[in-house]
Order: structure tokens, then sequence, then C-alpha cells
């Protein structure tokens, strides 16, 4: 055999499963290139490993189809990581991280973090400025709870936010106070607002290198295609400057909000690729945890309220026309009923039969549900939003048993064959796509709704492929389709269903490199 045919990389001896039409399994899979050239048992592949083929003996493990994640926010999650994560046992050992923190650090730099809880602390107290005076006399210190409601500051910060002893909390918010009547650095509610609005913007050079570091970790949990879902123009301009250091890793499918397809500047060099502007956003409406999600009747105990479209629906036409016309994906946001009714009858009256999406289409109904099966519409969902839905926000309370039965009915749009892809809406949600599979297979709200293994997994993987039209080139384990693989230490249909999500990633592999491996 010549050296043109043999495989540049090859995985043997595992347990692929390919997640083609009839689900089959392999043992091992060759790759020339960025493309996978072969999906067979390991013998077969042998034939094609030569002097130069790297090889990856996988002992019997997991591969998968790249994960894709179709709603993250990479730019937020980068904001995210650049915070200190508090997650400590006592005061002293937040003083520690905040030593180790200041290293090297100029002097009026301030240092934001999140996640402490008094209520794990050893001192069992709520820690006070002078805790954090002592360890940073000089840099100003903002550190929210993890309820992310309350604050704890130190001295230099209340002295830039020109809090004193004198200062009353704002409407809805407090200070807390010692015997002489001055702040302890613990401030609640909306009187965090007093420090954080002095915590200055991060330069773009700052937010790139966050962004950088968030890639890294998509990487390292297995996922190889991402949706991001962009906020404003700064994350297009994040993506082109990672792009242009070579720091993006992943493929890239952009989602933008409407407002910024008038500035074609902005936009160029984003048409196709691995990184490209592939929809954009027309959103119909808000949220249901803020009530503000359009319902067709009004939210319980408030027979006023029941949110409203964001526009007009002829807006939302004349906005969803201009998204067609240019040649991207519709991708509209309609949680309750009302608007998922609005962005179908956009959709359905559209002169292009092309593939729509709604995001997160979370409040249904049967006849809704017809509608998104005959208009071959997308829903994309985030399983672990839908969890926060029921458990944090109660949708039962808000919305009555018969309807929340309609909210993220996920088995029932499998069962119409209604394309549902998965994402994890990080760094509202966590990252974890083992997670996302998890909580989808075991939600226990209207357990009937519950998916199986396989079909949580298409989510990620096929249906993800689908949703943006590249599942000609991704999505599963076939000759002739990239290499993008997720090595898994252990088999998620094998693993008791409440163990998926402590799964761990072995490798990462995209376009046919090793783009993590765990050792
Ligand atoms: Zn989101």
């Amino acid at each position: 055999m010549n050296g043109e045919t043999l495989a540049d990389l090859a995985l043997i001896d595992g347990k692929i499963y390919t997640m083609n039409k009839s689900l089959a399994c392999a043992e091992a899979v060759a790759v020339k290139g960025d493309q996978i050239i072969k999906v067979d048992t390991t013998e077969e592949v042998t034939y094609l490993i030569g002097k130069d083929t790297q090889i990856v003996y996988l002992d019997g493990r997991t591969v998968l189809p790249g994960f894709i994640d179709t709603h993250i926010h990479v730019a937020d999650f980068g904001r995210f990581l650049m915070w200190m994560d508090l997650a400590a046992n006592s005061i002293s050992q937040m003083q520690v991280l905040l030593g180790s923190r200041l290293e090297g650090m100029q002097p009026d730099k301030w240092v934001v973090g999140r996640g402490w809880n008094e209520t794990r602390f050893t001192e069992k107290r709520l820690p006070t400025r002078h805790d954090l005076d002592v360890i940073s006399p000089n840099n100003p210190v903002l550190f929210y709870h993890q309820n992310g409601q309350i604050a704890l500051v130190n001295s230099k910060a209340l002295e830039l936010a020109g809090v004193t002893k004198a200062t009353e909390a704002p409407l809805g918010g407090f200070i807390d106070r010692n015997g002489k009547g001055e702040p302890t650095g613990i401030l609640r509610e909306t009187a965090t607002d007093l420090v954080w609005k002095m915590v200055p913007e991060p330069t773009l050079d700052e937010l790139v290198d966050a962004a950088a570091l968030a890639c890294e970790k998509i990487v390292q949990a297995g996922i190889t295609s991402i949706h991001w879902l962009a906020e404003s123009a700064m994350d297009v301009q994040i993506l082109k400057r990672l792009l242009e250091a070579g720091k993006m890793p992943l493929r890239v499918y952009m989602v933008i909000p409407a407002n910024l397809l008038s500035d074609s500047g902005l936009l160029e060099g984003l048409e196709k690729g691995s990184a490209k502007i592939g929809g954009v956003e027309v959103c119909a409406d808000g949220y249901l945890a803020s009530r503000t999600a359009a319902l067709a009747k009004p939210y319980l105990g408030d027979a006023q309220g029941s949110g409203k479209l964001t526009s007009p629906q002829k807006d939302l036409a004349a906005s969803a026309k201009n998204v067609v016309e240019r040649g991207f994906q519709l991708v509209m946001h309609a949680m309750g009923d009302k608007a998922v009714d609005a962005a179908l009858n956009v959709i359905e009256s559209a002169d292009d039969k092309g593939r729509h999406r709604i995001d997160p289409a979370a409040l249904l109904n049967p006849a809704l549900i017809q509608r998104l099966k005959k208009a071959k519409v997308v829903v994309s969902v985030q399983p672990l939003v839908a969890v926060s839905e029921f458990s944090v926000y109660d949708a039962v309370e808000h919305l009555g048993e018969e309807r929340a039965r309609w909210l993220y009915p996920l088995k029932t749009l499998f069962g119409e064959g209604v394309c549902v892809c998965g994402g994890s809406d990080c760094p509202m949600e966590p990252l974890n796509p083992m997670l996302g599979i998890q909580s989808a297979v075991t939600r226990r709200f209207y357990p009937e709704e519950q998916l199986s293994v396989d079909e949580a997994l298409q989510m990620y993987t096929t249906q993800a492929a689908w949703a943006s039209g590249e599942e000609k080139v991704k999505g599963s384990i076939e000759e002739g389709k990239l290499a993008d693989f997720t090595v898994l230490a252990q088999d998620p249909h094998e693993v008791p269903i409440s163990q998926i999500q402590d799964i761990a990633v072995e490798m990462t592999v995209i376009g046919g490199k090793v783009a993590y491996s765990r050792n």
C-alpha cells in the first residue's frame, strides 16, 4: 500500500458510536488530513497504518462524534473565567486565594471574584472588609456571594466608590454596619451596584485573552463545534481577533443579533469557513423566569400579565425577511406559547423554505408541535435551563399543571420527528455536555418526556449538525466526514444514568488533530 492511502491518525480497539442512521458501532477509525477515511474493525483499519501514522490505542474506551454545543456565549464565559473562583471552606482560605491572585498585580487593579458562602466557612461568620484589607490594602476587591445578591468588598473599594458611614443604601439595597455605623464591607442587593459600577470594563485585549481561555475549557469538555450566540459587536471583534491570532481551536457557527446585520464591515471575512456567521437572531419575547415570555393566557395569579411580544408580528416578519434575504439562517428567540405561535406565523409565511430555528420554544402545545413538524423547524434547547425552569423558577406555580405539562416536551418532539438540538447556555449554566445529556435523560418533572441516552446524544451530535445545515460534514462518524471526535473514559450507555455527568473526557480530536488529551 502506498503512503497516499495510509492514515495520518488511527483510533483502534475502541467502542465507536458512529451515530449514523442505524446507530452502528465500530472498533476503529482512520483519518487522513481532516477527514475520516475508514470506520471499521481494528483489523481492517490496521491495514491503513503506516510508519507515520499516529495511533491512539483506545483500550475499549468510547468514541462519539465531536460534541456540538448549539447555544453558548463565549465572550461572557471568558469574562466569567476572569473572575476568581471563591469556593473556599474558610475565610483564611479565601485570604490565601486572594494573596496569590495579587502576586505581580499592579496596585490599582481591581480583583473580582464569585462563589463564597459563609455557611461553608469554618469561622461560622460573615467575612468583613478587614479580612480583605490585611491581604489587599491597595487593590480594590469585590467578592460576590454564591447567590450573587451579596457582595464583600474591602476598604479600598469602598473608598473608590465613595461609600462611607454617611452613605445611605439605594432603594432595594442594604449596607451592613458595625456598632459605630461604619460599613462592614457587606453590601446587599442593589447596594452591591455602588461598588460594581466602579469596576472598569475590561479592554478588548483582556476579553480576547479571556475568550481564548474559554475556548480551551470548551475543547477540554469534549466539544468540537459551537454555535456562539453573540450579544454585541464586541463578540464579533473577539472572534476575529482569536482567528487572527490562531487561538480558535473550535469550529464556530456564530449567531448574531439582527441589529448587527447593517454593519457589513464588521461581518466581513466571516462569510464562510470553519468559523463563520451562520445565523441571525430575531427576538420575539423575553424569558419565563422574569415573566416576560409572551403567553397566550396570563401567568397564574396575575390576571393582567401574560408577557408581550417584543415587536408586533409584522415587524418580526420584516426582520425575518431581511435575515433570510441576506442568506443567513433565521433563529427566532421565542419562549412563551404566544411567541412560538408568532414565530411560526413568520416562518410559515416566509418565501424561503430554508432551515429555520426557534430557540428555545419552551412552552408548547400539541397544535404548535404539529406546526413545528410541518414547517421542519429546528428546536434549539438548553436542557439545564429546562431543569432550572422547573426547579428554580417552579414552572408549575407560574403556569399551572396543564400548561407546565407542555414545557420542554422533548420526548414528544423526538417522537414527532422534530429536530431538537442541545446547548449549554454557558456561562449561565454549566458547560459540561455530559451534564446536559444526563439532565435530558433523568428529568424528574413530567418524566414521560425523558429522552433515551441515544436521543440525548443526538441532540449534541447529529441533530446539532442538522441544525446548522452541516449534516453532510459532521455530526456522525462516517467516511468522508470531518474527523471530529470525543473520546470518553466510560460509555454513557453503561454507567448509571445519574453518573453520566461524571464521565471524563479523555481526548478531543478536531479535524484529525488531537486538540486535547487528558494525559
Ligand atoms: Zn443564552
